[in-house]
């Protein structure tokens, strides 16, 4: 990771939900601020919305640059923590409940056996669909796929829980999502179940082509957050609907 701190005096933060504190270690590897939306992997049920952030307090703010820290200067590199802590925490009032958050430490504890069941349904089930010709398929340890090496070094040889196919149109894409009997058409990710979407329609509706494109998203793109059930179930649902719809 190159030293954003040094050569463009602005902070490095990373979104590092997909990922989870399980896989990456961000902090470790020169993130100043990392962000988690602890409604996904962190609170593994899908029944609390909230989120995280981690300051490193190893940033020096250039407060005539970030003029809104100014007021917290005398705090230095936790300046921004303390600002999030008192001036957006307190006067904005996002202050998560109890019950979320007995919620979210309930599910943080199965974190790690989750992540590794997870981690191994995704790559049976991406490996197995990767076989059928018909379909376009993107996971980060499959073969030829560009962040390989890259999860190989960082995400502890795993390729995380969410992987994409291509079905070859839209029709087809929305029949294999009708047909999964186990797997759930939601928009979260992380959960105990195995979710499928279609994000041209739902995430990215407002997205142009462009974004689209560069975000690896087409018209018969499903994304598949894999959860912890069984892959000798997982793979023959999800075999089955294709066979069946394309
Ligand atoms: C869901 C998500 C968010 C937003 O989090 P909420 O808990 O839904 O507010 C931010 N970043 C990533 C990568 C996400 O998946």
């Amino acid at each position: 990771m190159p030293d954003s701190r040094t050569r463009y005096g602005i902070p490095l933060v990373l979104d590092s939900t997909t990922a989870t504190p399980y896989l990456v270690k961000p902090i470790e590897l020169g993130a100043d601020l990392v962000i988690h939306s602890s409604s996904k992997y962190i609170n593994g049920g899908g029944n609390a919305v909230s989120g995280v952030i981690v300051d490193a307090e190893s940033f020096s703010w250039d407060f005539d640059r970030y003029k809104a820290l100014a007021p917290f200067g005398k705090y230095g590199k936790m300046a921004y923590g303390v600002r999030m802590a008192t001036d957006v925490r307190e006067n904005l009032g996002c202050c998560l409940s109890p019950f979320h958050a007995f919620l979210n430490i309930l599910g943080m504890e199965t974190l790690g056996l989750r992540m590794e069941q997870i981690c191994e349904g995704a790559r049976s089930l991406a490996e197995t669909l990767a076989r059928i010709p018909e379909l376009q398929v993107r996971y980060p340890t499959l073969p030829g796929n560009p962040y390989r090496e890259l999860s190989e070094k960082q995400f502890r040889g795993r390729g995380g829980g969410i992987f994409t196919f291509r079905a070859g149109s839209k029709q087809k894409a929305f029949d294999v999502m009708n047909h999964l009997r186990y797997a759930a058409r939601a928009s979260n990710i992380g959960d105990l179940r195995t979710l499928v979407i279609h994000p041209a329609s739902t995430l990215y509706i407002h997205s142009s082509e462009e974004e689209r494109r560069r975000a690896g998203v087409f018209d018969d793109t499903v994304r598949v957050s894999v959860g912890i059930e069984d892959p000798d179930d997982l793979i023959p649902d999800f075999t089955e609907a294709i066979r069946c719809c394309l």
